[in-house]
């Protein structure tokens, strides 16, 4: 996979910065690939939340399976519609882009307890250092099996992963 130069993965959100006004939650992760739970939270985040920014964190040394180009491409497209959702990719601290969106809080889902101590150790650390709060959504049981990782090796394995895939969301990773 090719190497992404860093000045193509910094911030390209016009908000940047700014807030917009109303209350806006970041969902930081990987996203590599979007599924239909990472959907579900951002669905669900909409009805708490006036914005959604939905971010790709972007880390150099870890490539992933789609290009982060194409990661982001492809939630652009499928949120098009959706004036209320943003697509942006970030590099370093998700506490220090939360802040430079004016983010009022970080979105994160819990599938099972195998989530839990990741995510509450994040969530601690990044409140006792930004002051930002981290919602936690538990995610729907019906979603709660489907991770990106499972979804990467169903591929692998040349599995038709459509079924994983919000619909309308068609990212490639060539
Ligand atoms: P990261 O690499 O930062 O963990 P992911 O893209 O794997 O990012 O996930 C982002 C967030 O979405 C995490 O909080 C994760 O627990 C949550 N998540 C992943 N899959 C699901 C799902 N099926 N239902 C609900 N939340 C999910």
């Amino acid at each position: 996979m090719e190497k992404q130069p860093f000045s193509q993965i910094h911030s390209t959100l016009p908000i940047e910065g700014k807030r917009r006004g109303g209350s806006l939650i970041l969902f930081p992760g990987s996203f590599d690939p979007f599924t239909l739970g990472h959907a579900d939270l951002v669905k669900r985040a909409l009805q708490l939340f006036d914005q959604v920014v939905v971010a790709v964190g972007v880390n150099e040394l870890k490539p992933g399976w789609i290009p982060v180009v194409q990661r982001v491409e492809a939630l652009k497209d499928f949120y098009k519609e959706e004036p209320r959702v943003h697509v942006d990719q970030y590099a370093g601290l998700t506490i220090d882009f939360a802040a430079s969106i004016g983010a009022t809080a970080i979105l994160r889902g819990l599938r099972s307890v195998k989530d839990y101590e990741y995510e509450l150790q994040m969530a601690d650390v990044n409140r006792q250092l930004s002051g930002i709060e981290t919602v936690i959504l538990f995610a729907d049981p019906e979603l709660a099996a489907i991770s990106s990782s499972v979804v990467r090796e169903l591929a692998a394995f040349g599995h038709d992963i459509s079924a994983f895939l919000p619909e309308g969301y068609m990212p490639t990773n060539k």
